[in-house]
């Protein structure tokens, strides 16, 4: 049939609307912000107009995952603006409009703290910018600009999004004014390694672009204003609400889009305790997606949103002399269109206390130094100066103590109150709450509607402090309440959560998509390797090959290596596994390592070795590896053992045996999901 005239110009329309509705929700899509920018600020927000418009001449961009680079980016910008008298901005990519960044201008110093997630891969935020740098971006001849990198030297793509950006920078024509720097998140050197690149950077900006340095005084940001009429009995006051909409209730909030920005808020329907043990503790948990268009698929990570516990928020309180306020409500004022309220306003002390702050993590140096100037009174300003200056001291009396902010400073001033540190200062130089992150333990071949989340619970004492993680204990205090087992938690939660939408045992969660799955043929052996918490996504991925075998599908091989201390401690789903076998038959095996059960301690590597044969068949008849759970050795040691196998059953160099495996992993053959 031929097409007449009219049939092309319906086409051409067609195919033009088509195009601008691509372009314009692809490049450089609508900014999406966890923040609230003020609404001029926004407004028209292509970065370079706002740079002009607000007379900036520093941006600090960031390309975080967790937060860190966040903070570290805030942190700085302030630096800059007081000691050298920058005007500065932070900016998260995916905040703004960057399509004319190549003609940034050459009076803008440009700052990037970039951070790699995964497998060398960019952060969410920056990932269509560095995507823009490699495919689009011309020459960059008037960009000036400095690069650090944050990075865990236990992958092995170690930094690989900061090195790759400054080397892009400099190759496309741009200026550096200051060294690549980089910092180290594995051997636990990153604030080090940050105040060491800062301080060489401090040294570029006086010598090679002769700016004056001042000395470092407190400039906020933000002007906290205390209401005189509003309580929290007010329907606009947050109570720590995760965002805007749930203070508002406007919209239905079963339906998403559900992400870093807006979580949904689910049932946990089933929980249980896995280990059999009086001071460890591992919680299953089953988040009920049903009723919600929340969806998710095997070997992606869910995102649990976290709450601080009472006993934390009132040694905090205690700490800034802040007790009688946790219920004054305030509106928070941004003294500069680029600067963003982080969490929606008005809201009270107690809400920012318990679902904004990352109230426990541990202290950094740079933390002390700048807020010396508050001290209570002059000894522990020169207490507070001393141990901040002195990376040993700081090393002995705060990090190898496991000290967080309030106990630190409490152990500071021997006990009195920091009660002149502005709550603006707090807003600004303490992290803020990040969710964290969890591989999903449930296959949505299966489970559909249902997410599993398997969590090992952190609690610890270090001398006599007590050292809790923030979202395990959480979902601790939920498994006690929800099967009533009297067991008394090491930390307590509000569980019902602001105005008591958490109640019945709730928490908001959003899904990331993860790179970590199983091949398309269901045929292709897999090699599973998980010990401790690193068989979530491993269980999951069994239990979809269970189900595509009860389905009739033609499953491949399944061999999984699985270590824990003690078969009668910590196997976790120990029950399960004889009953995916009865379904799987022999095609599924279950090779384990109790390490404390034997006199030479037994891991996961050692048990790979032993199947060195089966495993060489296996990957000569094209099967697939995954490797789940700790990234510090575990991973690498795992690596080794397969190298070894390699190289003894093929004859072939070690080294040559390194390479294959690499190249499997760029055939997404050797898959990771390590943290
Ligand atoms: P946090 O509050 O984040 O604390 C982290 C650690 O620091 C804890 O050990 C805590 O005790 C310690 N700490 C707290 N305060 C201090 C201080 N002042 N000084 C020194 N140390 C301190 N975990 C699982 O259990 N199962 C999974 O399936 C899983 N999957 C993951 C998948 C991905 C992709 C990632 C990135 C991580 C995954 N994790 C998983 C880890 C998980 O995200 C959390 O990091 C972990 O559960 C701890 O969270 P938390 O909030 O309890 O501890």
């Amino acid at each position: 049939m031929a097409l007449d005239t009219l049939d092309f110009a319906v086409i051409l329309v067609l195919t033009v609307a088509i195009l601008a509705y691509i372009v314009k929700t692809n490049f450089f899509s609508e900014p999406k912000s966890t923040g609230f920018l003020s609404a001029d600020a926004l407004a028209g927000n292509n970065l370079l107009d706002v740079i002009k418009k607000n007379n900036k001449n520093a941006v600090i961009f960031y390309g975080s995952q967790t937060g860190t680079a966040e903070d570290y980016a805030s942190k700085l910008s302030k630096e800059l603006s007081a000691r050298f008298g920058l005007k500065t901005m932070t900016v998260d990519f995916s905040d703004y409009d960057l399509t004319n960044f190549d003609s940034i201008s050459e009076d803008t110093l440009c700052f990037f703290l970039m951070a790699t997630y995964g497998e060398g891969e960019p952060t969410d935020n920056a990932n269509e910018f560095c995507e823009w740098l490699e495919n689009d971006a011309d020459t960059l001849s008037t960009l000036k600009f400095t690069v650090f990198g944050l990075g865990n030297s236990t992958y092995e793509l170690y930094n690989a999004v900061g090195k790759k950006l400054d080397q892009q920078f400099e190759e496309k024509g741009a200026e550096r004014f200051a060294d690549y720097g980089e910092g180290d998140d594995g051997k636990g050197t990153l604030d080090e390694d940050f105040l060491t690149w800062k301080d060489n950077l401090f040294e570029s900006l006086k010598n090679n672009l002769n700016l004056e340095e001042h000395e470092l005084t407190y400039e906020p940001g933000l002007r906290l204003e205390e209401s005189d009429f509003l309580t929290l009995a007010d329907d606009n006051v947050s109570h720590g609400e995760p965002d805007k909409t749930y203070i508002t209730g406007s919209g239905d909030l079963s339906k998403g889009p559900f992400d870093h920005s807006h979580p949904y808020l689910s049932p946990i329907k089933y929980t249980k305790e896995l280990f059999n043990s009086k001071d460890r503790s591992c919680v299953h948990l089953e988040f009920d997606l049903s009723g919600s268009n929340l969806r998710y698929s095997t070997g992606d990570h869910v995102a649990i949103w976290p709450s601080n516990s009472n006993e934390n928020i009132l040694t905090f309180a205690k700490a800034f002399g802040l007790e009688d306020k946790l219920d004054t409500v305030f509106e928070l004022v941004a003294l500069d269109l680029t600067i963003s309220i982080p969490f929606p306003t008005p809201i009270s002390y107690g809400a920012v206390l318990r679902h904004h702050l990352e109230i426990t993590g541990p202290v950094s140096r740079q933390f002390l130094l700048s807020i010396a100037g508050f001290a209570p009174d002059a000894s522990s300003k020169k207490e507070v100066a001393r141990i901040g200056n002195d990376k040993k001291a700081f090393a002995e009396e705060i990090t190898h103590k496991s000290l967080n902010i309030a106990d630190a400073l409490l152990v500071i001033s021997d006990g009195k109150p920091w009660s002149s540190v502005p709550f603006e200062f707090i807003i600004e130089s303490i992290s803020h709450l990040q969710p964290r992150y969890y591989s999903i333990s449930s296959s949505s071949l299966t489970e559909k509607t249902t997410i599993n989340v398997t969590a090992v619970v952190e609690a610890e004492k270090v001398g006599s402090q007590l050292v809790t993680g923030v979202v395990t204990n959480l979902l601790k205090n939920i498994e006690i309440e929800q099967n009533k087992t009297g067991e008394k938690p090491v930390v307590t939660y509000d569980l019902s959560g602001p105005r008591g939408k958490f109640s019945k045992f709730k928490l908001p969660i959003h899904v990331r998509k993860s790179t970590f799955k199983l091949p398309t043929n269901p045929s292709t052996p897999v090699i599973l390797v998980g010990p401790g918490t690193g068989v979530a996504p491993l269980r999951g991925f069994v239990r979809e090959r269970v189900n595509q075998k009860q389905n009739g599908t033609s499953v491949g091989e399944t061999v999984l290596f699985y270590g824990c201390r003690r078969s009668d401690e910590d196997f976790l789903y120990k029950d399960e596994w004889p009953q995916y076998a009865k379904t799987l038959g022999s095609s599924f095996e279950i090779h384990t390592a109790f390490s404390r059960e034997t006199e030479k301690k037994v891991y996961v590597q050692h048990k790979i070795l032993e199947q060195s044969s089966k495993i060489n068949k296996l990957l000569e008849s094209g099967a697939f590896i995954y490797v789940c759970g700790d990234a510090s050795r575990m991973a690498r040691d795992v690596q080794a053992s397969f190298a070894k196998i390699l190289s003894q059953e093929r004859g072939i160099s070690e080294e040559k045996a390194g390479d294959l495996l690499r190249s499997y992993k760029t055939q997404n053959r050797y898959q990771e999901d390590v943290w």
